[in-house]
């Protein structure tokens, strides 16, 4: 190899808002025929908006004051979402103790002694909450397509919040272009297969792995691997890094947490999804330049 070359490539790349780590990474990066996209925040904006507010008691202030008390020490996407709402409603957020990030279940934490949950039902069950009140109510709003968080208060059911979030602009061309150079595409999403379905359809990927924790996007991955696929994963979350970590290429989105930027060998500058075949066509061409 001819490191000259590699280092121009990789200065390319940084001229275009692609990072890589290190010549290594931009070789592997030539040889992905697979591409994992994480959805929330990868695919889509990552800014979801709070489209609903359903208190099972009926008041909907106190409910969403209570989730954004925990939220308030999430990074995740919905914990911005949800925290703003509150704000931009004035409400007085209560102050929460020990609150815990559940990475591709929601978070917990403690307000006036009580333990609340916010996140998936796995995370309510988890923490022997009560899930058949609000069963029906997520299903509805999932139904509609939307990521649908269920919010507890010790073992007591209070409600559900639902978000929209919209695919990112070049999120379907850039699945586009992947497939044009015989990249194979799948979606991997903590978020229901309800909520995947219309962002699946939306930018072309026919393959989704919804429901996934940590540990199943990981084992996705291996998956793939086991296919005899060289995979690049893209996320952006901590809930994303083990997968990150395992594939042939990890591909941090710009804007993402930290943990994904350091288990990456490849960062995006900017969270545009069309820097990832961009990052690939660059790799491809700068390794068979020197070969
Ligand atoms: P993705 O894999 O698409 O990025 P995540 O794994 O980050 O999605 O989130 C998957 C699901 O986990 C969400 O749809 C939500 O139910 C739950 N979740 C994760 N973090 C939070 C949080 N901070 N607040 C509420 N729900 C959360
Ligand atoms: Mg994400």
């Amino acid at each position: 190899a001819t490191p000259a070359a590699l280092v121009a490539g990789a200065g390319a790349g940084a001229r275009a808002g692609v990072l890589v780590r290190d010549i290594e990474a931009l070789e592997r990066a030539a040889r992905v025929d697979a591409v994992a996209f994480d959805k929330t925040g990868t695919l889509t904006a990552g800014r979801p908006a709070l489209v609903a507010v359903e208190a099972i008691d009926g008041d909907g202030p106190k409910l969403l004051a209570l989730a954004a008390a925990v939220e308030r020490g999430s990074e995740h996407p919905l914990a911005g979402a949800v925290v703003e709402a509150a704000e931009g409603q004035g409400l007085a957020i209560p102050r929460a103790s020990n609150v815990e990030a559940r990475p591709g279940d929601g978070v917990v934490g403690e307000v006036d002694g009580a333990r609340v949950a916010v996140g998936g039902v796995r995370l309510l069950a988890q923490n022997d909450v009560h899930t058949a009140p609000i069963e029906a109510l997520m299903a509805r709003h999932a139904a509609l397509g939307r990521t649908v968080v269920a919010v507890s208060e010790g073992r007591r059911p209070r409600g559900v919040l639902a978000f929209a979030d919209a695919p990112r602009p070049g999120a379907a061309e850039a699945v586009g272009q992947l497939r044009d150079d015989g990249v194979e595409v799948i979606m991997l999403t903590g978020d229901s297969a309800e909520a995947a379905a219309p962002v699946a359809r939306a930018v072309g990927v026919e393959r989704v792995e919804a429901g996934a924790r940590p540990a199943d996007k990981l084992a996705a991955i291996a998956r793939l691997q086991a296919e005899g696929r060289r995979v690049a994963m893209v996320g952006d979350g901590v809930n994303d890094a083990p997968a990150l970590a395992a594939a042939d290429l990890g591909i941090a989105m710009g804007g993402g947490a930290d943990v994904a930027l350091e288990t990456a060998g490849v960062a995006l500058l900017r969270p545009d999804p069309l820097l990832v075949p961009a990052a690939l066509r660059l790799a491809r061409r700068t390794v068979a330049t020197i070969r």
